[in-house]
């Protein structure tokens, strides 16, 4: 983009098209979590999407696999919400947990087989817009948010633009849950982002597979997915296909060019008439590209007590995974008093927002951000006076777990003398979906 050829913006009055208590700014799943958090602490929510589903990258970005609420040793360590979108994702359609996990069990006997679950992408959408439904809260599809309307540090409301031009949504208290922090940045967060590998998954159909799916009885056998491009857990920097920001419009159309020509030279490798792709990601799919420096991060000190935590939060593809306690400060800024974040955007470096973006981490910020600004705006302070005892007391109420127990902090350490391999990883885990090799 040439910044030096300029115009300037007529200014112009426009409509205020919606007003709530809480308004949530993209409905992947940390969004669909802070709006529902937000609405059962009864708040009036609106939720802005630029899509017209829900789920964002686990839906629109086909990432169709729940990874594990729990620590592949036997312990449950997400409940609450993370535990519950779980279960919305795979009501209507195909999973492989096990019959006794479904009841909500406690403890997973099991270390062979996650707390995981791979997920039927439409029946998650349709399950996902009958639960906003139920809890009261209005989706506006179709509606990208464009600035906030800023007072000082005070966020009143959202200049969105749809079908029906430009408008405002106002409130009392947001949620930047758009997966690249664009409210908090635009209004003012200190922020850091990065360049992301190209990758992405898509369903295919061959014949052979489908046949063996076919004798076990079961949809989900038959319809693998397929992993195109670089991989997560490698070092990529002698790779040939680039990495981008997703965080400007050239970053963006780069990546999704980049992402389609994988697709094509794989087509015209594979090409034949027992194959198809079945489906092209609807939004790029980019892992981490902008996250917030809030009042605090979340640092990854092993069995660290962190006496604001919200929840606590695992590598969801090691075993054993250690368990660390996220901070409220991690979903704050320091000065803008209404705005919390929620899922791969928080406050977290490295390590930590490695850990802060997988699914489950993604939906417990959610929660935890939804009903910090009800709460907030309930009692009329801001997010940095507001009280966090009163805050862990609900979610604890709620199933989640705020604090490690002993189970949890005992179970990883490694017995003395013996050292604990910190790459050992679940050996279902996503880095083996697929790989490089494009085999077939
Ligand atoms: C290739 C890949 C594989 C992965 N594999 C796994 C896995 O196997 N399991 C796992 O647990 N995690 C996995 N992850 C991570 C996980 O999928 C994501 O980190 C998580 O889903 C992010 O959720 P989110 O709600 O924070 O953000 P997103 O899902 O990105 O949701 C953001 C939402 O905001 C909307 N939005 C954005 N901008 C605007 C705007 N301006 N106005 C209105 N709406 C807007 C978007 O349309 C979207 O719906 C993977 C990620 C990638 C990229």
């Amino acid at each position: 983009m040439d910044k030096r050829k300029q115009i300037t913006e007529q200014s112009h009055s426009i409509p205020v098209a919606g007003e709530a208590d809480v308004i949530v700014v993209g409905g992947g799943l940390a969004g669909v979590s802070a709006a529902v958090s937000a609405a059962r602490n009864g708040s009036k929510v609106i939720l802005l999407e630029k899509s017209i589903i829900l789920g964002g990258l686990a839906t629109l970005g086909h990432v169709c696999i729940y990874l594990p609420i729990d620590d592949g040793v036997g312990h449950k360590v997400y409940g609450g919400l993370a535990e519950e979108l779980l279960h919305v994702c795979i009501r209507y359609g195909y999973d492989n947990l096990p019959a006794c996990w479904k009841q909500g069990a406690d403890c997973v006997e099991s270390p062979s087989g996650r707390y995981r679950t791979n997920f039927n992408i439409p029946a998650a959408v349709c399950a996902l817009d009958e639960l906003m439904e139920q809890e009261g809260v209005q989706v506006i599809f179709d509606t990208n948010f464009c600035a906030p309307i800023m007072e000082g540090k005070t966020c009143r409301g959202v200049i969105v633009e749809n079908k029906s031009g430009r408008s405002a949504y106002l409130a009392k208290a947001f949620v930047d849950a758009s997966g690249d922090l664009d409210l908090m940045f635009r209004a003012g967060a200190p922020a850091e982002t990065q360049k992301s590998i190209v990758s992405h998954w898509a369903h295919e159909i061959d014949l052979d597979t489908m046949q063996k799916g076919l004798e076990t009885g079961k949809a989900i056998q038959a319809l693998p997915l397929r992993w195109l491009g670089l991989r997560p857990d490698a070092d990529n920097s002698g790779a040939e296909i680039p990495m981008y920001y997703g965080t400007t419009s050239e970053g963006v159309n780069g990546y999704i060019r980049t992402s389609r020509k994988l697709a094509l030279d794989y087509l015209k490798l594979h090409q034949s008439p027992s194959y198809a792709q079945m489906t092209l990601p609807l939004m790029p799919q980019f892992r981490m590209t902008r996250r917030l420096i809030g009042q605090e991060q979340l640092e990854v000190i092993p069995d660290r007590y962190v006496a604001d935590s919200i929840g606590c939060m695992i590598h969801s593809l090691e075993v054993p995974a250690e368990v660390y306690e996220f901070p409220y400060g991690g979903l704050i800024d320091k000065e803008i008093t209404n705005i919390a974040a929620a899922g791969r955007i928080v406050s977290a470096t490295g390590r930590g927002w490695e850990i802060a973006r997988f699914i489950p981490a993604c939906v417990l910020t959610g929660e935890a951000a939804g009903l910090a600004v009800s709460m907030a705006a309930q009692e009329q302070v801001s997010l940095q006076a507001l009280s966090v005892p009163a805050l862990q007391q609900v979610l604890a109420g709620r199933g989640v777990k705020i604090h490690m127990d002993e189970t949890l902090r005992k179970n990883r350490r490694p017995e003395p003398g013996q050292k604990k391999d910190p790459k050992k990883t679940d050996p279902n885990s996503i880095v083996r979906a697929d790989s490089l090799s494009y085999n077939h």
